[in-house]
């Protein structure tokens, strides 16, 4: 049956820029349908500089709260009154909640994403050290998520290596590192997670190699665009369990429903629905 938006419906949605080819209002609406909710979820495509003006417009009663994708994680936090830990300490929100009076409350779920990701993959946290691949917001929310899981130490590889080092500072138990030693890191390790763009659609291949890497360790990249990257498919040709980019979408999307909506997402395959929205698009 179909639902009709009316004066009553309840809004929420993602903000990015581009926000076009976003799964979160294919997952958000799968879920408002199945609980029978009366509510939408939209797509707002801002301008690179038009997000703080598009909050303010949504703030206060006109819409639940956003979720937040590139580039505008780091801007939500700063424009938030409060801001729950992982926010505060990654440096950035993936999720602004509205209050009826005006009041913003800024949150990060990519790290429990993450962690379901991996979990999903059979990934034990104290198997042993961790590399994540890039030094940008993503890479920065992984690592303080694998250290507050119990990964015993995380090796930073970046081709800056200053944002790596960046990283380190945060925590003894990460090392920073260039992509020559890429193999060395990868020696010994138990998970390693592409958090670059690269392998993304439009994006360069990403040319890492798992040659040094045990066969034990779980192979992760946050693209999902393609949802098998080369890199995934690299690993699986050599024996190692993967998560992809869209088991972590929907493990950020899960907490963030719950915060939107005041209720759990209903028991529904959106991974099949998902699946099925990236083979009908371009
Ligand atoms: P970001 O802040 O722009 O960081 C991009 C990273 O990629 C940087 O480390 C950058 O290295 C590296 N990079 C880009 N082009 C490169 C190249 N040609 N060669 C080597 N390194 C290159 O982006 P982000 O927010 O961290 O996001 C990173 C990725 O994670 C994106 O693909 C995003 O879609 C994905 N992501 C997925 C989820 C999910 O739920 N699946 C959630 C969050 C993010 P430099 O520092 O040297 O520039």
């Amino acid at each position: 049956m179909r639902r009709s938006i009316t004066a009553a419906t309840a809004i929420a949605g993602v903000v990015g820029h581009p926000v076009r080819h976003s799964l979160s209002p294919v997952i958000h609406n799968a879920w408002i349908e199945a609980a029978g909710l009366d509510a939408v979820y939209l797509a707002f495509a801002s301008s690179a500089d038009g997000f703080a003006a598009l909050v303010e417009g949504l703030r206060g009663g006109v819409a639940l709260g956003l979720n937040v994708t590139l580039p505008f994680k780091q801007q939500a936090l700063d424009m938030a009154g409060w801001a729950d830990d992982s926010a505060r300490r990654a440096g950035a929100a993936n999720l602004l909640l509205f209050g009826q009076e005006g009041a913003i409350e800024a949150r990060n779920t990519d790290g429990v994403g993450l962690m379901a990701a991996l979990a999903g993959a059979g990934h034990e946290p104290s198997a042993g050290p961790a590399v994540v691949l890039g030094a940008g917001g993503a890479a920065r929310g992984a690592v303080l998520a694998l250290l507050d899981a119990g990964v015993p130490a995380v090796a930073v590889v970046n081709r800056t290596l200053d944002r790596a080092s960046a990283i380190a500072d945060l925590d003894p138990r990460v090392t920073a590192h260039g992509w020559d030693e890429l193999a060395a890191v990868l020696d010994g390790a138990a998970a390693v997670i592409n958090a670059t763009s690269l392998g993304m659609a439009g994006q360069p291949p990403l040319d890492a190699l798992l040659d040094a890497a045990p066969v034990t360790c779980v192979v992760m990249d946050m693209v999902y665009r393609p949802l098998e990257t080369d890199l995934l498919h690299r690993a699986r040709q050599r024996g190692h369990r993967t998560a992809d980019g869209l088991a972590m979408l929907i493990g950020q999307a899960l907490p963030s429903f719950e915060a939107l909506f005041g209720q759990p997402a209903p028991d529904l395959d959106v991974r099949a629905i998902c699946e099925a929205a990236l083979a009908g698009r371009p």
